[in-house]
Formats: structure tokens, sequence, C-alpha cells
């Protein structure tokens, strides 16, 4: 596994453990070269999914992307870094389920805000209210970066 910082290819394990209740495997890799930390994650991968996205283009599905949306409607919410993992795992396991190598980027937004409504109404009305006022999941990327924290109301 190359360095992320220096490119080295050649970096060291240092720890293995299972995640997500034993579907990842967790490493924790040095760099001799620079002294770097960083670690991966192994995963069951049943199949390469393709992304469509409303404009037509296609790209590889990305997870970290997938993590970064959900994380940040998850932000300040009582649940645990764990359960979301394991959501974002299901979620995946769900697409990878469906038979079809491509899918559309609007079907994955409603996967996903049918796990949220599971897990925590909060986040699923964050991320679906942001979700459906774009024609294009690909947006809310670009909209939750330029938000900036807000007190909480309850009216
Ligand atoms: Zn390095």
């Amino acid at each position: 596994m190359r360095c992320p910082f220096c490119g080295n290819v050649d970096t060291q394990v240092k720890d293995s453990r299972p995640a997500e209740d034993h579907v990842a495997i967790r490493r924790r890799r040095f760099c001799p070269a620079c002294g770097g930390r960083f670690t991966t994650y192994e995963r069951v991968q049943l199949r390469d999914l393709v992304v469509i996205k409303s404009n037509g283009r296609r790209e590889d599905f990305d997870r970290p992307k997938l993590e970064r949306s959900v994380r940040i409607s998850m932000q300040k919410r009582p649940v645990e870094p764990e359960r979301v993992d394991q959501m974002i795992s299901g979620i995946v396991r769900r697409l990878e389920s469906m038979g079809e190598t491509d899918i559309g980027s609007k079907q994955i937004g409603e996967i996903v805000m049918e796990a949220l409504a599971r897990i925590d109404t909060v986040a699923y009305v964050r991320f679906a209210s942001v979700y459906k006022n774009f024609q294009a999941a690909d947006d809310f990327d670009k909209f939750v970066s330029e938000l900036r924290p807000q007190a909480p109301s309850d009216d």
C-alpha cells in the first residue's frame, strides 16, 4: 500500500483488527520512509459499482464520498460512529445486491434516506431536505461544505 504522504510503496502494517462487527478489517500502517501513519480498511466487494449521475455522466462508486455525506447529516447526533459505519456497509451491500452494476445517483439517495430514517430522524430530515432540493445528489457535498454550523432551533 503506497504511503499517501510521500508515495513510498513499502509501508508496514502495525496492527490489524476486525471493525464494524467483523465486516471490515482495520489496519494501522506506518511508512518507514517519512514516519507517516495511516489507516486502511479491507472489505468484501461483491461487485464494482458505477454511479449514473442525473446529467448522464458515469463514475465509479465512491464509498468515502457517501460516508462524508452521511456523516455531515449525522453531525452532533447521539449515534455511535460504529453504528454509522454499519449503516453505510448495509447501504453498500444493498447496492451491490441489486443485480445491476450501474446505479442511478437518485436511487442511491433514496436508499440512504431510507436507512437514515431508521437510525435517526433528525439526520434523515437534514439529508432529505437538502437532497430533495437538488436534482443531483452530487450537489449535496458542495452544498453542505458551504454550510456553517447553526444553533439548533425547536420551532
Ligand atoms: Zn511516507
